[in-house]
């Protein structure tokens, strides 16, 4: 076919004689838009399917037609049996265009991820599975998008703000302000984040691999077409895309400029394989370490309690004095004992029903446990205990301070404080039934024997 006089290639594709790409179930024949070349293309199809018995579904088979007159185009579709269709048509759930991506084609995505948290807020989640949630199921419906183009921005901002909202509130949407920076949140756990990505930067990330598949000059039809189409002889890294080129090209032009502020042309040249994961956090503002994620994501410490655990670490809980100093609430004092301002070190520690508690788990594990909560988590990190005991100890401080928090919630809501001796028995009741049932494979006998006369 291609051989023949008759047939004339797309004009996109004519400097790799580009006549079909194939995927797994799909086929896209392209050719210029004149009857003569249509036909010869359909006829060489058909041989094929004659021959291969594969045959297309009319049904699901469609024909793009540019700058065609209409009686052109009426006849390619009388002849193919085909329906006439428009761009963007749809591969994998995903509009396919070289036109900017409009919100409302994009809005799909976002009305997705509103479905899943309708169904969500119907139940009474904890902040730990909200988070889990967003960690799991959103992200990975937001990064099948981004890997495949840039967002627009506006689509962007809309799936920041339902991460900002959905954690604290439980609803897609939400006024109520988060107890924590965005940035902050955004960084992983050992950076004191809760692992959630930034948006923008993520896909930034994703469209990188693209650059990097230039600059190594991979071997396949995109980059063939690529450069045939638009770098001709030009050197990548310094290519300057006209104002008359795609909109999706532009943007991976753009994503190359973003890209240089972070990596050489011989950094990119140097890497064997793109890591987005990796390319992501170079461009991140990483935050210093933070030594307390071993205790608020301790794999011991119940799911629940972690979310609280993680608040209290950075003092952010909406504690009394923090209303007070906002104006929400006109007392700062304690809720549990009404005598000194409610901060976290009070709360968690200088509070005489804290303090008892405190004491009885210092008892109960045979480690001081006095301080602040920064000082307590560094104590024992460095203390020379088997690391089992190290998380068991983590474990216990995690649940005393999610019960403390939630007794001086009870406070508040319930007006009754549950007793010193029912919190402390039921701290130990929660952290061995937690331990007991994800118990590491890798705890010694010493451990272990220890762990069970508790
Ligand atoms: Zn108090």
């Amino acid at each position: 076919m291609c051989e023949s006089s008759h047939f004339q290639f797309h004009p996109r594709c004519k400097d790799i004689k580009l006549t079909h790409i194939c995927f797994a179930d799909d086929l896209i024949l392209c050719s210029k838009g004149d009857y003569q070349s249509i036909l010869l293309l359909l006829q060489a199809f058909k041989l094929f399917s004659n021959s291969a018995g594969l045959k297309a579904n009319q049904q699901k088979s469609s024909v793009y037609c540019h700058g065609m007159p209409e009686s052109e185009v009426q006849r390619v579709v009388d002849v193919s049996g085909f329906s006439r269709s428009f761009l963007p048509f749809k591969y994998l759930g995903v509009p396919i265009c070289s036109k900017k991506n409009t919100v409302a084609q994009c809005g799909h995505l976002v009305d997705k991820m509103i479905t899943r948290i309708m169904i969500w807020s119907s139940r009474n989640l904890s902040y730990t599975a909200r988070m889990q949630l967003i960690n799991s199921v959103l992200i990975s419906l937001h990064m099948y998008w981004a890997q495949i183009y840039v967002l627009p921005k506006s689509v962007l901002q809309d799936i920041v703000r339902i991460y900002r909202a959905f954690p604290w509130s439980g609803q897609a949407f939400s006024q109520k302000p988060s107890n924590i920076a965005w940035d902050k949140v955004c960084c992983d756990k050992q950076h004191g984040g809760l692992g959630f990505r930034d948006v923008v930067l993520w896909n930034m990330a994703f469209i990188g691999k693209y650059v990097w598949a230039l600059v190594k000059k991979q071997d396949n039809i995109w980059i063939r077409w690529i450069t045939s189409v638009y770098l001709k002889d030009g050197e990548w890294w310094d290519y300057q895309p006209s104002s008359s080129a795609s909109w999706y090209w532009r943007q991976i032009c753009v994503t190359k400029e973003k890209l240089k502020q972070f990596f050489t042309l011989s950094d990119l040249e140097g890497m064997a394989h793109y890591s987005v994961k990796q390319v992501y956090e170079k461009m991140l503002d990483l935050k210093p370490r933070v030594h307390w994620d071993r205790l608020a994501w301790n794999r011991l410490l119940t799911p629940k309690h972690r979310f609280i655990c993680w608040l209290a670490a950075q003092c952010r809980l909406q504690t009394t004095a923090k209303l007070a100093r906002i104006g929400i609430s006109q007392s700062a004092l304690c809720l549990i004992c009404g005598l000194q301002d409610e901060d976290h070190n009070h709360l968690f520690f200088q509070c005489q029903f804290s303090y008892q508690i405190m004491q009885a788990m210092q008892q109960w594990l045979g480690v001081p446990m006095a301080g602040t909560l920064h000082q307590l988590v560094r104590k024992i990190g460095h203390s020379r205990v088997s690391k089992f005991r190290k998380q068991v100890i983590f474990a216990a401080i995690g649940t005393a301070v999610y019960l403390i928090w939630k007794s001086r919630n009870a406070s508040f809501w319930d007006n009754q404080i549950p007793t010193i001796s029912h919190t402390v028995s039921s701290l130990k009741k929660l952290v061995k039934g937690r331990i007991q049932v994800v118990l590491p494979k890798t705890v010694s006998k010493r451990g272990y024997d220890w762990f069970i006369t508790l």
